[in-house]
């Protein structure tokens, strides 16, 4: 799930792969690792913990030298964080180095059978297991024995393997967890993201389930694991070392807040015709007549897509009028649901590559629906395997927390809404009005990312309690729970999100003097309703903090603290209201002296199930 960096080519290459691997940290991570093979021979460095570990050990030791290697940064699945279970994994046999993303879901029972036939594992996870197959099945090619060992195994692995004894090959594969091939001039670099490689190339072959690579200083071929001749596809990487860099800012998190007007300029971009009213969406235009006939949308996704997802679900049936719903990905998949005729299924996920969103996005389409993407990264798995989507266009978003792509997320199911309702019964001005309204977004963005000072300022009296409440009806109700789980993921206080209402069915026993509530409490349907949930909560100590539209000052007379957003069609205030606490969540963060761009536990992107 996490990195793996690979270089075949005549360099040295230890440095190369610890530069690709920082670049690859902030994807979050709790060890790292690196073999070399050089003169025939392997040689592994191992730590525990940041990659700058890795570093000191690599220098305590002086160092590996060789031109072929391979390093990773481990997120564990399977056995506890030590040295013993960071990648590299080696066989016992031949000199076979791994290094591995995802889970080997089979590997108790190819375990046992590979202890039966003496093999004894230095660690306890799942990737070891591989590497040991691989070399059991070894017969002189490395490449038909990385083949023969895939077939054994279910699970999900983006793997790079070396072999003492061909000092001129690496073998790389994917199912399930992405993988591409980066061509230099002469070299190859291998990641498990653009941008591990990019700063050497432009042109990648990203590999599909199921491929296998066969790299060597002079070329490369790519076969299935049968063997299978695969025909590659070179694409060219549109990412720059700019937008990977952090600039004047603190954290990527706090750029990618920042840079939220601009990447919403860049999502709308081309696609808003506002006097017709028409949302031109080249992705999903040559589905235009299967949409028509779309009786039901259901939204799909997990974490932060999935709050996407839920305020798409409010946009799709208030707006368009179309039955939507909007479900975890992880649930729909295993529930048996049902997909009558006309369902589309939109799959909405930043990486495009959500084990979860992907699985429930095949669920789907065997069953009949016709599909739709909408996701960031170009060319990911999810933007393969729909029928049509819509990109995000925000640019890598690297924070850990997603922040932009949530905002990206809001803009293209709002598109999405609009271009739906035109073939329903929307007209062209309620169309054209909403679409004014969502070109007005980034300006007000900017403006609530003014008071970033004083979000610090309201952020600095609570960052102590243990305890927080968000609550929001409606439009907003999602958002709260986005504003939760902002909180959550970087700053580790327990925070809840849900509707305002349902907090008197439960959640109220637990306020008490001072336990901070954030209501979203901006002008609209049920402005009244919040405000009378937020009595509820000051009536038994807790304090509120609001955010409100400007100009109200009853909230002001209200709450404790203030946070303003300008004033929106309520449809899109969520694309505001989130922008302060996105911001609190940041201050809270860093206040209480965490590392907001490797929160603990987390990776960027869940490719395991
Ligand atoms: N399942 C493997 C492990 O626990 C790989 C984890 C990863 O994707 O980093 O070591």
């Amino acid at each position: 799930m996490c990195g793996i960096v690979a270089y075949i080519g005549s360099k040295q290459c230890q440095q190369l792969l610890l530069e690709g691997l920082k670049r690859l940290e902030y994807r979050g991570y709790d060890s790292a690792g690196m073999a070399i093979l050089d003169a025939g021979r392997l040689d592994l460095a191992k730590a525990v913990g940041k990659v700058a570990n890795l570093e000191d050990k690599l220098e305590t030791i002086g160092g590996l030298r060789g031109t072929l290697g391979l390093a990773h940064t481990r997120w564990a699945t399977h056995g506890g964080v030590t040295e013993p279970n960071a990648h590299p994994h080696t066989d016992d046999k031949v000199g076979i180095a791994l290094v591995h993303n995802g889970i080997i879901e089979n590997y108790a029972a190819l375990k046992t059978y590979l202890e039966e036939k003496g093999h004894v594992f230095k660690s306890q996870t799942d990737t070891e297991v591989l590497a040991m197959l691989i070399g059991e099945l070894y017969e002189g090619d490395l490449e038909k024995a990385v083949q023969a060992a895939l077939r054994e195994v279910t699970g999900a692995y983006a793997i790079a393997v070396i072999c003492e004894k061909e000092p001129d090959t690496l073998v790389v594969a994917r199912k399930g967890s992405p993988l591409m091939l980066g061509i230099g001039n002469g070299e190859f670099i291998v990641g498990s993201d653009p941008a591990a490689i990019i700063a050497h190339t432009a042109q990648a072959v990203p590999l599909d389930d199921y491929n296998v690579a066969k790299v060597t200083r002079s070329g490369f071929r790519t076969t299935d694991i049968h063997d299978v001749p695969v025909t590659p596809k070179v694409m060219q990487l549109e990412l720059d070392l700019e937008q990977i860099e952090l600039g004047s800012f603190a954290h990527f998190m706090q750029k990618e807040i920042f840079e939220q007007p601009k990447a919403l300029r860049n999502t709308l971009r081309g696609r808003l015709e506002t006097r017709e009213g028409r949302v031109v969406l080249g992705g999903v235009a040559r589905l235009d007549k299967e949409l028509t006939k779309a009786r039901r949308v259901i939204l799909t996704g997990q974490g932060t897509a999935l709050h996407a997802a839920m305020i798409g679900e409010y946009l799709m049936e208030d707006l368009a009028k179309i039955p939507a719903v909007a479900e975890y990905a992880s649930e729909f998949r295993y529930r048996n649901p049902i997909v009558e005729e006309n369902t589309v299924v939109v799959a909405v996920s930043q990486s495009g590559e959500t084990a979860d969103t992907l699985a429930a996005l095949r669920e789907a389409r065997e069953r009949g629906a016709l599909s739709l993407g909408v996701v960031n990264v170009v060319g990911s798995s999810i933007s393969r395997e729909t029928d049509a989507g819509v990109y995000l266009r925000v640019g890598p978003e690297i924070g850990v927390a997603s922040t932009k792509a949530f905002a990206g997320q809001l803009t293209v199911l709002a598109m999405l809404t609009i271009y739906l309702g035109r073939k329903r019964f929307m007209s062209a001005d309620q169309c054209a009005d909403l679409m004014r309204e969502l070109e007005r977004v980034p300006d007000k963005v900017d403006r609530i990312l003014e008071s970033d000072q004083r979000i610090r300022k309201v952020t600095e009296g609570l960052v102590d309690r243990e305890n927080w409440l968000f609550l929001g009806r409606g439009y907003n109700y999602p958002t709260a729970l986005e504003g939760a789980l902002k909180l959550k993921e970087i700053s580790y206080i327990h925070a809840e999100g849900m509707p305002a209402a349902e907090m008197k069915h439960g959640p109220i026993a637990l306020i008490n003097d001072g336990m901070p509530a954030v209501f979203i409490a901006n002008k609209g349907r049920q402005y009244d309703k919040v405000m009378s949930n937020i009595q509820e909560v000051k009536a038994r100590g807790g304090r509120i903090i609001a955010v409100a539209t400007e100009g109200d000052d009853q909230i002001t007379r209200l709450a404790d603290d203030v946070l303003f957003i300008p004033e929106i069609t309520e449809p899109l205030s969520p694309m505001l209201a989130v922008v302060p606490l996105q911001l609190m969540a940041y201050h809270a963060a860093v206040l209480r002296g965490h590392d907001v761009d490797k929160p603990r536990n987390l990776a960027k992107s869940v490719t395991v199930e």
